[in-house]
């Protein structure tokens, strides 16, 4: 198609900008730019909005445009319209800190491939100034959080919306707030765009960040707008939710986007069908007083609008269902919005609040759960709504999460030619499973990436060692009192991952449960192990913080009881870039949350695609991805689940259980990883792991799913080559 356009060295850099009534921007052409931008605004809204609380997708993981510019060689240029841009992109922040993990993380791999697939959708979020925090920890106090410092304005990719009415002011909508007297007070936000342009440079998503901190907007706005997931108090959170569902529809007017469907990537912007059940009040109705309207009115109403909105639910956790308590609400809403959630966001558990969850699946025209499992327990949570409830099990973005070292092995075999636009092709990785070249390098390429996590690591170790002497912090590993300079750890050593937000129902600590048995399997055989964890606790969780504590603390005890063969490393400050490290570096990735409460799980998926096997518990995506040993280990608790399953309270969640089952697997893992030196069984697991799951778990196929939900029309040779990326796969089977 459109691959080759730009794959000639004379690239001429004036065709990557383009200008319109919003600004100038960089990264595709003119005419790629007018065309996304006629699909978005077209009479037909024939496009969908993606609202999401989070977006993740830091450039320094995946950035296709300044990929090709180094490829080129183009990193400067005379002409100082694009210096400017060049130099940002060089040399700019390569975070954009507006994520708090896998939520967020999924919308970015989501928006990439509709990218890709050149699908017509605009999504809109939150631009958090203060970002999401950063993590320090220290081995005596545990996680400590920082705000974030980064400048959207220094950031490549990201341009502040201009206003076309008055040229060189930015655009700016606004939003009603109100008080419990009903006095309305109006909140402003401008509007930033990340382009995700796509691997072909061809294409691209444009992401609407909504910014209400604005210097002139109302304090308690400010308040909720700086930094993402505040639930410093629960007015606070609910501000935050309502920036987001009634910025939608503002956005959308502002800057003349049509589109008739629009898809709820978790409850949190939900607020925005309240707001179109009393524009479809005030019109067909021609009610100018919604206070007016009748139970059936609004009911009515109700049903209209669902048929625009389709809803993902994404965890079976009952926090992570927004419910506001009433006189709460009262604080910013209108009192016609009340009556509204009356009737439409009733609480089974306190006449007192309002279940926005509730809400989203009473609104919609379709829901779906995020795998196989979540959706059976999606049913038994929402009985009443179990009809329209399927299963769209998650994936993930391959060309941002399969490792340089493994892309470069796939594109020397032609039997996988066309990979990277379409991740179905890997599935030919099984006739290469016997090809001694193929099973050669895929090793090395495995090695080639566990030695640039370890030098990250090492380095990250040397760094703990001198902040030791030079700042009042405790260095979070103890690792890094006892040896001297030179030790470094060793990536031949079985290394096991685990990283994902601390959550208790992750279990972090799970195979430290009984820390003499794990020592005692690697000292009976004299196997050493390493284990990498990561990850952040939400800062109001206590729970989740000390069981990052917990960690620290068994670090010692592992290494001591165990003859210093096995090590606990923590790295701090888990982010996407992390993240990539890790799923390409290690040996074997751990989850081992408590079924069912893994809606999904992402993390897993991004191992996966590198060939790495999963060591985990029978939930969320695995019970899919697993394939009768082929592709990994299971453990644990498998069998049926009821209510009392849901519940994340200590005595329920399973830890002796589940950790026995952990210690019965854990020995077969490692003999079979230090039996050969060609690690022929783990090689075996990584090739089955690329011809089975890469083309199931892979953003492609689940963009294609979602589109079969949209019912938009795209153009036949388009389509057809989304139906063949559905027919990989069907979720709801
Ligand atoms: C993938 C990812 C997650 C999600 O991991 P889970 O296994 O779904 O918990 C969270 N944070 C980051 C930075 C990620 O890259």
């Amino acid at each position: 198609m459109h691959a080759s356009n730009y794959n000639n060295k004379n690239l001429n850099l004036h065709n990557l900008v383009a200008t319109s009534k919003f600004g100038t921007f960089f990264g595709v052409s003119q005419k790629i730019f007018d065309e996304v931008w006629q699909k978005l605004t077209a009479s037909d809204a024939n496009s969908v909005v993606y609202i999401s609380m989070e977006i993740g997708a830091d450039p320094d993981v995946f950035h296709p445009v300044k990929d090709k510019l180094m490829d080129l060689e183009k990193t400067d240029s005379m002409d100082s319209r694009l210096k400017k841009f060049i130099k940002k992109l060089f040399h700019g922040p390569e975070k954009i800190p507006c994520y708090g993990g896998g939520l967020g993380v999924l919308a970015g791999d989501t928006l990439k491939s509709f990218a890709d697939c050149r699908i017509p959708v605009v999504a809109v979020s939150l631009l958090y100034r203060d970002g999401y925090f950063s993590q320090i920890v220290d081995s005596k106090l545990g996680q400590i959080s920082q705000i974030v410092e980064w400048l959207p304005e220094d950031t490549p990719g990201l341009y502040l919306l201009q206003d076309p009415e008055n040229p060189g002011t930015p655009l700016q909508i606004q939003i009603p707030f109100f008080n419990e007297y009903d006095q309305e007070t109006m909140a402003s936000a401008h509007v930033w765009m990340k382009m995700e342009v796509n691997h072909t440079l061809d294409y691209f998503i444009p992401e609407l960040l909504l910014d209400f901190s604005l210097d002139d907007n109302p304090a308690p706005i400010r308040d909720a707008a700086g930094r993402l997931y505040n639930s410093e108090s629960s007015i606070i959170k609910a501000t935050q939710r309502r920036m987001l569902g009634t910025g939608i529809l503002p956005v959308m007017q502002a800057m003349g986007i049509t589109s008739s469907t629009l898809h709820l990537n978790e409850q949190h912007g939900v607020v925005v069908a309240l707001q179109l059940i009393a524009e479809e009040l005030m019109g067909s109705l021609k009610h100018t007083d919604l206070s007016q309207a009748t139970d059936e009115q609004i009911l009515s109403a109700a049903d209209k609008v669902a048929k625009s909105l389709v809803y993902t639910i994404h965890t079976p956790v009952k926090a992570g269902h927004d419910r506001f308590n009433k006189s709460v609400y009262a604080g910013i809403s209108h009192k016609s919005c009340r009556h509204i959630l009356e009737l439409l966001a009733h609480d089974t558990e306190s006449p007192h609040s309002y279940n926005f969850t509730t809400l989203a699946m009473r609104v919609n025209r379709t829901a779906n759960s995020v795998s196989r499992l979540h959706r059976d327990v999606t049913h038994k949570q929402f009985p009443d709504f179990a009809e329209k409830i399927t299963a769209i099990t998650n994936g993930v973005h391959h060309l941002t999460w399969i490792s340089d070292a493994r892309a470069e092995l796939f594109d020397n075999f032609p039997e996988l030619a066309d990979w990277r636009s379409n991740p179905g092709a890997l599935r030919n990785t099984v006739a290469l499973k016997d090809n001694k070249r193929f099973r050669t390098y895929l090793l090395r390429a495995w090695e080639e990436d566990s030695s640039l996590l370890y030098s990250f690591v090492n380095s990250m170790l040397l760094q703990h060692r001198n902040q030791m002497t030079s700042t009042w912090i405790d260095p979070p590993n103890h690792y890094s009192n006892i040896i001297d300079i030179d030790t470094k750890l060793d990536p031949a050593v079985f290394t096991v991952g685990f990283a994902r937000r601390f959550s208790t129902y992750k279990r972090a600590d799970l195979i430290f449960d009984n820390v003499d048995t794990l020592c005692a399997i690697a000292v009976d055989n004299n196997w050493p192990i390493n284990f990498l964890f990561s990850g952040k606790a939400h800062p109001a969780d206590e729970p989740g913080k000390s069981v990052i504590k917990l960690i620290l603390d068994y670090q010692h005890e592992l290494h001591t009881k165990s003859n210093g063969l096995v090590n606990l490393i923590f790295i701090p400050n888990y982010d996407m870039k992390i993240a990539k490290l890790m799923v390409a570096g290690v040996h074997a990735w751990l989850n081992n949350p408590k079924r069912p409460l893994e809606a999904s799980g992402t993390s897993g998926m991004k191992a996966a695609l590198n060939g790495i096997p999963n060591l985990s518990i029978m939930d969320g995506w695995w019970v899919e991805g697993y394939h009768d040993g082929l592709t990994g280990w299971k453990f644990g608790y498998e069998g049926p689940i009821d209510e009392a399953d849901l519940s994340e309270s200590p005595e329920t969640l399973l830890y002796t259980e589940d950790s026995a089952s952990f210690y019965e697997i854990l020995p077969k893992v490692l003999e079979e990883f230090y039996e050969d030196a060609d690690k022929s069984k783990f090689i075996d697991k990584a090739i089955m792991n690329l011809s089975l799951n890469i083309p199931i778990f892979n953003t492609h196929r689940m963009a294609a799913e979602y589109l079969q939900k949209y019912k938009i029309n795209l153009p036949p040779s388009l389509q057809s080559r989304m139906d063949t990326f559905a027919e990989l796969y069907n979720s709801n089977e």
